[in-house]
């Protein structure tokens, strides 16, 4: 039951960060709504693991695969030029519209499993 709790709330964060981000990637600014592959979806650490970055909402960030793995294990902030680094400090500020993700998540019958 705790796993399965823990999983709901991941896959809420998860869509309220998406629609924060509002379904675009933060540094090419393609917008991942109705991406063909959904796996182009990916939420990127905006610090690495790796370099003591966390699972925290504030160290997420909608991306896609492709930029992502370009960037792979380096921080935004030498990654990321000033003008994606500014978004991502706009975008990190809005409220994460987790009650909105978790409405569509259960309308989606996600909920019950
Ligand atoms: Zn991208």
């Amino acid at each position: 039951m705790a796993k399965l709790q823990s999983n709901w709330i991941d896959q809420v964060i998860r869509l309220a960060i998406y629609m924060r981000d509002d379904f675009k990637c933060v540094y090419c600014r393609r917008s991942l709504m109705h991406t063909v592959c959904p796996f182009d979806l990916t939420l990127d650490h905006l610090v690495p693991r790796s370099l003591g970055g966390d699972h925290s909402i504030k160290n997420l960030a909608t991306a896609c695969r492709s930029c992502n793995s370009r960037k792979g294990a380096r921080s935004w902030r030498t990654w990321g030029t000033r003008k994606q680094r500014a978004r991502i400090i706009k975008q990190r500020r809005r409220t994460l519209p987790t009650k909105k993700a978790a409405a569509i998540l259960l309308a989606q019958g996600l909920g019950d499993e």
